[in-house]
């Protein structure tokens, strides 16, 4: 199965099996099984893997790819390359503003002709990103009313997912989203108040947790829709002893909301600055302990995966 990733845990005592297709991940103790085959060999096991569709999307998808039926066309724009925050850790130099509407309309031309000139693409998918996306609203309500008009047109899939720093995530702006099929959303907190009001401030070195937790709160309580919440925290030398009372406070306040997930980043040099790190990579860690205090942890995986990058890094990390 070349879509399964399987890893185990710095300590030996677990295994991972990630499906990189469906995003699917599971977690065994070596100490009950002892092979992978043992694992999925277990009746009870496999009845749960067909219940929760760890394989089945997999052989749907595989087959849709290996038929080349199934084309997706994947954009990443950076709608606004400036930001309301000024991270200690970002290497951005916010010297470019809005996406221009030249810039627009050429991204539109080229997505018109790449759906023209291919009748086998199934499906555009956007994503959202900065500097802080959310700074040209505009921009992506404009833009997302077109593509979503085009992909009916064409009679194709359309789905787009958003990385922001939620301060301006508030319960309007995202209900405005999710009406533009934005349905994927990636919001940092580097840890408790303290500790992410140390690292992630606003222009004027003034802190953001209160506002983007308030935010949160409200999106929690007040709506429901199948969308991903994803929290992401960034792990450094400054906030990895926080850690563990952050993920119980995250969990305590958003562990309920099925949409929430929690996820977990060592802190990387993307940029040309010299940024302090920490070296060996605690973000399984983390998320395994995520999963053991009873909250979401799915994107656990990705940690392990060999080659990773920034949409907008200055250098890629093999
Ligand atoms: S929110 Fe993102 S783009 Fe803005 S300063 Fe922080 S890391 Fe940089």
């Amino acid at each position: 199965m070349k879509n399964i990733l399987k890893s185990c845990d710095p300590t030996g005592r677990y295994t991972f099996l990630f499906n990189t297709f469906n995003g699917c991940s599971i977690k065994y103790s070596n100490n009950i099984f002892k092979t992978e085959e043992d694992f999925l060999n277990n009746k009870e096991i496999k009845q749960l893997l067909k219940k929760e569709d760890f394989f089945q999307s997999w052989e749907y998808k595989y087959e849709k790819i290996l038929k080349n039926e199934e084309k997706v066309l994947n954009i990443s724009l950076l709608i606004h390359e400036n930001c309301n925050f000024r991270c200690t850790y970002c290497y951005e130099k916010f010297e470019k503003k809005e996406m221009k509407i030249d810039v627009m309309e050429s991204v539109i031309e080229f997505i018109k002709n790449s759906i023209y000139s291919n009748a086998e693409i199934q499906h555009l998918h956007i994503s959202w990103f900065g500097g802080e996306p959310l700074l040209n609203i505009k921009g992506i309500e404009y833009l997302s009313n077109i593509f979503i008009e085009i992909c009916d047109e064409f009679n194709i899939e359309y789905s787009s997912d958003i990385t922001t720093n939620g301060y301006m995530l508030t319960l309007r702006n995202y209900r405005k989203l999710s009406r533009l099929k934005v349905s994927n959303y990636q919001i940092t907190i580097d840890g408790p108040k303290k500790s992410h009001d140390s690292q992630r401030v606003l222009t004027n070195g003034g802190g953001t947790y209160d506002r983007i937790i308030n935010n949160l709160i409200k999106i929690s309580t007040d709506t429901s829709d199948n969308n991903l919440i994803a929290i992401r925290t960034n792990i450094g030398p400054d906030n990895i002893s926080y850690m563990e009372f952050h993920i119980q406070n995250l969990i305590n306040i958003f562990g309920e909301d099925k949409r929430f997930d929690f996820n977990f980043h060592n802190i990387g040099n993307w940029g040309e600055n010299c940024i302090d790190v920490i070296s060996n990579n605690v973000a399984l860690d983390f998320s395994e302990l995520t999963v053991e205090l009873g909250g979401k942890s799915e994107g656990i995986l990705w940690n392990l995966m060999p080659n990773t990058y920034c949409y907008a890094g200055k250098k890629i990390i093999i």
